[in-house]
């Protein structure tokens, strides 16, 4: 070979070792295919899924991330992941691109549930349906709505709080307002506290919201409650998890982790670690797996244009969309184990890393 051969040869491998590392690298974060191929009918066009994720701040949602591409993978679908990193406008822009790259369906995490209504305008004037995972888009044509029964949820909560504390001063720790889970957790947080606000068993002595789910706000929330009642409350509603560690942080400062009952939900790890050590009351489990995967099977079906049956309806302010709500679970110290750790969301060794090992739940120990 002469030095031009040798050359062009040298540059043809390049580009073959390009090619090949970029078809390996291709990950789920890019927008680029992130499943795996799975089966699929001979002459089938492969279904793509544009999947466009508010944030991946808070722990689930890497968990919904991977379980949902995984499933999709299976079913011989490619997922294009992204990550709108708590931006709404990026999201919007986002989605346009996900369907400029000609996807069939779209799966919206939505940032903020009401500007994402013309995520759902665009991708319907391509003909390309929308499905909402776990938080609603308002006041559109929604196609179909996947989550769990939110408001229960924050029936959950509150109930389970005055169980505890039948009588005394509440605070109330709203999530992001521009997520109508928020709105729906508040809803359900006051069917359970009206009948003991009425008899006067309650008193409601403040109530905030958390802009974007955000801890610190939910800290320095707690730290201006606190203040203001001379440290006198006796249970935080606090809407997840994240936030309820927000609070517990404050009520650290004050000497009072323990003290004051704090609900959550998501079953973070942190949280769990709290509710074995004693400073968090409880958390509400929704295990991810049957939300991913059901979600992912829906959008396949949405994709194909199959007929979609749900057992029930949830109005956006438009229409009342289909919808599929998964059951949540409440949890504290007595069935941590049974409901969490035995499902595999997180070890027995992680949850309870800082409790002493004869305090361990004697199902563990045994
Ligand atoms: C979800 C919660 C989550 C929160 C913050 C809500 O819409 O339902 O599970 O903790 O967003 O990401």
């Amino acid at each position: 070979m002469n030095r031009s051969e040798i050359f062009r040869a040298r540059a043809l491998w390049l580009l073959w070792a390009v090619m090949l590392a970029w078809g390996g690298c291709r990950s789920g974060d890019s927008g680029q295919p992130a499943s795996s191929p799975g089966p699929q009918a001979a002459g089938e066009e492969k279904i793509r899924i544009g999947l466009s994720m508010d944030s991946l701040r808070v722990e689930r949602w890497k968990r919904d991330r991977d379980l949902f591409v995984a499933k999709a993978g299976e079913l011989g679908a490619e997922v294009l992941v992204q990550n709108a990193d708590a931006d709404p406008i990026k999201q919007i822009a986002q989605c346009e691109n996900l369907l400029a790259q000609g996807v069939d369906v779209l799966v919206v995490i939505p940032r903020d549930g009401v500007a994402a209504a013309q995520i759902v305008e665009a991708a319907h004037r391509q003909g390309v349906p929308v499905l909402a995972y776990d938080r609603l888009i308002r006041n559109c044509d929604l196609d179909l709505y996947i989550s769990f029964d939110n408001e229960r949820v924050g029936y959950l909560q509150a109930e389970y709080l005055t169980r505890v504390v039948p009588k005394g001063r509440y605070f109330l720790l709203g999530g992001s307002p521009s997520d109508n889970n928020a709105h729906l957790l508040r809803r359900g947080q006051m069917r359970a506290l009206e009948p003991f606000i009425e008899r006067g068993e309650i008193e409601i002595v403040g109530d905030q919201w958390c802009e974007n789910w955000d801890p610190n706000i939910a800290l320095k929330h707690v730290e201006n409650a606190l203040t203001a009642n001379q440290n006198r409350i006796d249970a935080i509603v606090a809407s997840n998890d994240g936030t309820a560690g927000g609070a517990i942080a404050a009520l650290q400062a004050a000497g009072l982790a323990g003290k004051v009952a704090v609900s959550g939900q998501d079953a973070d790890l942190a949280a769990c670690q709290r509710i074995a050590e004693g400073t968090q009351t409880m958390t509400v489990y929704k295990p991810l797996r049957p939300l991913a995967e059901r979600a992912a099977e829906l959008a396949v079906a949405l994709a194909r244009g199959e007929p979609i049956q749900t057992d029930t309806t949830l109005n956006n302010g438009k229409k009342d969309v289909p919808s599929v709500l998964l059951d949540p679970i409440p949890v504290d110290r007595n069935n941590l184990y049974e409901v969490v750790i035995q499902d595999g969301f997180h070890p027995l060794e992680a949850v309870y890393q800082n409790v002493p090992r004869d305090q361990w739940p004697t199902a563990a120990a045994d």
